[in-house]
């Protein structure tokens, strides 16, 4: 882990006033420096020996989430993926791409959809969207 990625998460918690702590930290860094959305499980899994309880990491990334410096990006199989939001605009999360073949899905950063407009009485937080498709090497296979 970089001294520079810890920096810019504590950076991160403090514009939010959360306090520091180490699963704060060890979190959104695994998740800044992942480049694609990762479940609890795989979150785990990168911090390895070091890694907080599953519990203590749950709550971590509930906590995230409620400040919204992390998002929910999706369910995939039966379980959420997390991703940081620093690539979200405030109504909107960028899009994400998933190859029907080879199931690997990428987030489209700097991709921005119209925002659908909802029937009356509905009111907008944040719009998500996910496209199914082909990637690039799967179309040349
Ligand atoms: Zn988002
Ligand atoms: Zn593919
Ligand atoms: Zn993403």
């Amino acid at each position: 882990m970089t001294d520079k990625v810890q920096q810019q998460v504590v950076d991160l918690l403090r514009q939010k006033k959360m306090r520091i702590t180490t699963a704060r930290v060890a979190v959104l860094s695994v998740l800044m420096q992942a480049g694609c959305p990762l479940s609890q499980q795989q979150i785990a899994d990168r911090l390895g020996p070091e890694a907080p309880d599953k519990t203590t990491i749950y709550r971590t990334l509930m906590s995230l989430v409620k400040t919204n410096l992390v998002h929910k990006a999706f369910v995939q199989q039966r379980q959420w993926l997390f991703e940081p939001a620093h690539h979200c605009t405030a109504t909107q999360c960028h899009p994400h791409f998933t190859c029907v073949r080879c199931r690997r899905t990428e987030c489209l950063i700097g991709v921005e959809a119209p925002l659908v407009k909802l029937p009356d009485g509905l009111t907008m937080h944040r719009q998500q969207i996910r496209i199914e498709g082909l990637c690039a090497l799967c179309q040349k296979r």
